[in-house]
Parts: C-alpha cells; structure tokens; sequence
C-alpha cells in the first residue's frame, strides 16, 4: 500500500471512531436532557403542593387570629359581667339587713291583700269562708255552740243614689269599724261578705250571746249618725241583721249556719228593717 492510501485509511478509521464518539454523547446528552425534564416536572408537582400547603396555612393564620379576636372580646364581656355581679353581691351584703326587711314588709303586706278586704281593711270574704270552715271543724270536737250575724245596710242603693258612691264608700268604712268596735273575743271575726253585707262569727257564743251582741251592732251604727234622707225606715244609715246558732257536727255542713243567718235577715228586713232577728229554724 502506498503512503498516501495508508494515510486515507487511517483517517477514516480516526473519523469512523469520532462520529461513534459524538453518536454515543448525543446518545448520553439525550438521556441526560430526559431525566433533567423528569426532575423538572417532579420540581414543578412539589413546588404545587408546597404553594398549596403555604394558602391552607396563610387560611389557618387568618382564621385562628379571628378566633383570638373574638375570645378577647368574650373575655372582656365576661370580666365586666363579674365586675357588675361583684358589685352587686357586694350591695347586697352591705345591705342585707335592709332587703330582709323589705322582703318581710312585702310578705306581709302579700298575706294582708289574701285576707283583708281593700275597700274597708275589715277580713274579706276568704278569710271569712276559711275561718267560718275552721271554727266549725274546731266546736265540732269540743261540742260547743257557733253563733254567725249576717249585716246588710238599709236602702244602700238609695244611699248611693242620694249621696253618691264615693260617699257610699265612706259610708261602708264607717260601718265596717263599728261592726268591728263591738267585738272583743280574739276568736270572733268581722268580714266584709259582699257589697253592703256583713259577717261576724261567734265561737263559743249561744242565742243570747249572739243577739246582745247584734243588738250593739245596730247602735254603734246608728250613732254614727250617717244622714241618709233617702231611707224608709231612719234619718240615719241603719243595719237590719240575721242571726243564727247553731252546734256544729262533722256531719252537718257550716253553710247551714249561713242558710239560716240568711233567713233571719230576710226576716229583719221583712219586719221593717233597722233590727235584728234570731232565726231558729
Ligand atoms: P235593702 O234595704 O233591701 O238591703 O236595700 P239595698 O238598697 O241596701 O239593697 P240592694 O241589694 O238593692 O242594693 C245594694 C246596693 O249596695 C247596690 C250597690 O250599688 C251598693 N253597693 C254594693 N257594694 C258597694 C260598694 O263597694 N260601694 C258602694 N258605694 N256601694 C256598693
Ligand atoms: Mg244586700
Ligand atoms: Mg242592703
């Protein structure tokens, strides 16, 4: 072989060798540029999910300092309520005294309303009902005599007319204290039964008894000396009254006394009024 062709030959062999070489970079360079691509779509996923976590955390930040805000506000409240509360249980100490009486009063005067009659502060109705059952239950056992007057003004609606109805309340004041002035006994009672009526029961009191002490009645009101040019029967405000007695039993109802007292006064007013009558029926 001639020089130059041995030269040729060992040229391309040389050139054949570069190509392989830069083939089998290209080849590395590819593969390389690959995995790059791969990590970098694996950077962008972690880069998501880190931005991702970032907002639930800014979102968790926001929400927990309102919660703060809030709780500061509630606790503010709070230790102004127990400000007023220590304010007030210190006054109600300090004061006590002054509340319990207070409270007393009110209890008081509670009980008073139950049982006493507004118009003439006499026992009203109820206590007369409760008291009437009571004295009955009570003589029933120890079998002793229960006396019971029933009092009506004499032509009280004339009265009204004549005089007018605040004077006619005056007028029933009047005779609420005098029918209260004639009876002594703790356990005697005056009430206000209704309008113009009166109750006054007796325990322990018999037929004479009872109409001595109606018989009173009737003059302490006549000298009140209440003009009433409108009545039939008297230049005064008069009563006419009924009256009953009777021994109670377990097994005779109280109302059988009040029936009676009923009947004397029909029987008063009847007979001219102004007086009182015993019914024995
Ligand atoms: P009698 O002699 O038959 O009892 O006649 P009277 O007019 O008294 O009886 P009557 O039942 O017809 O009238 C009762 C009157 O009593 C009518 C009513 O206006 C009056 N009266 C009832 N309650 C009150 C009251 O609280 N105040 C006043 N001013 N009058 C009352
Ligand atoms: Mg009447
Ligand atoms: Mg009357």
């Amino acid at each position: 072989m001639h020089t130059e062709e041995h030269t040729q030959v060992i040229n391309d062999q040389l050139f054949s060798a570069k190509v392989e070489s830069l083939a089998q970079e290209i080849k590395e360079l590819k593969s390389q540029n690959i995995s790059l691509k791969q990590q970098l779509a694996a950077k962008t996923i972690q880069q998501e999910q880190l931005s991702k976590a970032n907002h639930r955390l800014q979102t968790e930040i926001i929400d927990r300092q309102q919660t703060e805000t809030a709780l500061r506000l509630l606790l503010d409240r709070l230790s102004s309520e127990k400000n007023d509360l220590e304010l007030i249980l210190d006054t109600t100490t300090t004061h006590s005294d002054t509340i319990e009486a207070m409270l007393y009063d009110r209890a008081l005067s509670l009980a008073r309303e139950v049982t006493v009659d507004g118009l003439t502060q006499i026992a009203n109705r109820r206590a007369f009902d409760q008291r009437l059952e009571n004295e009955w239950q009570r003589l029933a056992r120890e079998n002793s005599p229960l006396s019971l007057l029933l009092c009506d003004v004499d032509f009280f609606k004339r009265y009204n007319d004549r005089y007018g109805h605040p004077t006619g309340d005056d007028c029933l004041r009047a005779v609420a204290k005098a029918i209260e002035s004639c009876i002594r006994r703790p356990a005697d009672l005056a009430a206000r039964y209704g309008g113009e009526e009166f109750a006054v029961i007796l325990p322990n009191t018999l037929r004479e008894g009872a109409t001595h002490i109606a018989e009173q009645i009737c003059q302490a009101v006549d000298n009140l000396k209440i003009p009433h040019e409108f009545s039939y029967v008297s230049k005064h405000v008069s009563l006419s009254i009924g009256i009953s007695t009777a021994f109670p039993t377990v097994r005779v109802l109280s109302k059988t006394l009040l029936e009676s007292a009923d009947k004397g006064l029909y029987l008063a007013k009847n007979n001219g009024r102004n007086r009182a009558v015993f019914n024995s029926s």
